[in-house]
């Protein structure tokens, strides 16, 4: 007696309804499950760099734990102040001008940063401007808030540079802010000035927010240069995103941190909601902090493995080529990042659903990528593959994607 008789089902809340991150979605689960049955999964499907035998500089270890001991108690909420420092400096050194260490917030990687400039900024019926192809962390955090991602096209034919016309045509009186991923993830792409700066403009005459992710400005290959968006958008207020995951290659660690430059003065209140959500969480992860500032300082290995002869470059060489290689698929060649994001051509690649193609694929060949449509790409003509296996496991397993897409389509 006193029970409620008919026990409901738990739900998740109402908050959550079109929230998912597609990355470690329905596909992964799937692999997962065959790892249980005892089968070895080859994994292209995510940028995780230290399982490939992409190590950390020693010397950031070796910091960490010398300073682990004094790692123990909390920090302020926006983190360390020697590594806010640090990264002040790399400002500096970028041109990104005017950044206090009070403009600068540590946390648990960017993907917490992305969850707090979000919830900070938006409304709900806001409109944040994301591009498509898009890293899928900023659709999720963005429906999160209650808002709505809004998708410019980057185009295909021109390298993956964002549409600007797309961009002009989608801004709104509820547009709030463009997200600007550079260099790339899924399409590689790295952004020339000029079209930088043509945002920097768009963002002014509509009162945008920029965000601008650039955990990948490290990553380049050939004569790709980065410019960071903070140096261009002075007048503007600029979020700028980046950490220790990729360069570093110390993902685990969940290290990222977020700069604010640009027009400050006008955002006490959306600054005041980042101080909120900062301190809710007290601080960011502090044994990872000790690792910003010799990351930050001295030399940058990350060089050794980009440049000609390296590692990453060596492996975005080959896949690419293979890639290219095979009937019906084409595949633009990435000047940053970590991953290739080849087009399968539907006139000779019978394709209705790219998410069940990953899913066969990883059945028959044991090989998991992600599907183009888990990017938010409208049409199921693309696959995203990470280039940070070894060549000869690169190579098989693009050798297993020619094979099977010939099965698939015969
Ligand atoms: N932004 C982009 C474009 C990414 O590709 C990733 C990770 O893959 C992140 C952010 C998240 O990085 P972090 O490990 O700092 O949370």
């Amino acid at each position: 007696e006193g029970y409620r008789h008919t026990m409901k089902d738990i739900l998740k809340s109402e908050k959550l309804h079109g929230v998912c991150y597609e990355i470690r979605g329905p596909v992964m689960e799937q692999a997962s499950r065959m790892e249980e049955e005892g089968h070895r999964i080859l994994k292209l499907n995510i940028g995780n760099p230290a399982p490939f035998g992409f190590n950390a500089p020693d010397e950031i270890i070796q910091d960490v734990i010398h300073n682990l001991a004094e790692a123990q108690g909390y920090v302020e909420s926006k983190g360390l102040f020697a590594a806010r420092k640090a990264i002040m400096q790399e400002c500096q050194t970028l041109g990104i001008e005017g950044v206090d260490i009070d403009d600068i917030y540590l946390g648990n990687g960017v993907s917490e940063l992305i969850s707090m400039a979000t919830q900070a900024l938006l409304n709900t019926g806001d409109e944040l401007l994301l591009p498509m192809p898009n890293y899928p962390l900023w659709t999720a955090a963005t429906n999160l808030t209650g808002a709505n991602p809004v998708l410019y096209r980057c185009d295909e034919q021109a390298g993956w540079l964002p549409d600007i016309d797309d961009i002009k045509s989608k801004i709104t009186p509820r547009t709030r802010g463009i997200v600007v991923i550079n260099p790339n993830n899924p399409t590689g792409a790295v952004y020339p000035r000029d079209l930088l700066e043509q945002i920097v403009e768009v963002a002014r005459q509509n009162d945008l927010v920029i965000f601008a992710d650039e955990i990948y400005s490290k990553i380049l290959y050939d004569d790709a240069e980065f410019v960071p968006m903070g140096r261009l958008a002075k007048d503007v207020l600029c979020l700028s995103f980046n950490g220790l995951s990729k360069s570093y290659r110390l993902a685990g660690f969940r290290s990222g941190w977020m700069v604010v430059s640009g027009a400050k003065q006008r955002a006490k209140g959306f600054l005041e909601g980042m101080e909120i959500l900062a301190s809710m969480r007290l601080c960011g992860n502090v044994p990872a902090m000790f690792a910003v500032q010799t990351a930050l300082g001295g030399y940058q290995s990350i060089q050794d493995l980009v440049l000609p002869g390296g590692r990453l470059r060596q492996q975005r060489d080959l896949a690419h080529r293979m890639l290219n290689e095979i009937p019906g698929v084409s595949c633009v060649k990435p000047e940053g990042a970590i991953y290739l994001f080849p087009r399968l051509h539907l006139d000779q690649h019978k394709i209705r659903d790219d998410e069940q193609l990953v899913l066969d694929f990883l059945r028959e060949e044991k090989i998991l990528l992600v599907q183009g449509t888990a990017f938010h790409w409208d049409a199921p003509d693309h696959l995203r593959i990470v280039f940070l296996p070894r060549a000869d496991e690169l190579s098989h397993s693009i050798e297993r994607l020619g094979a099977f897409l010939e099965r698939y389509s015969a």
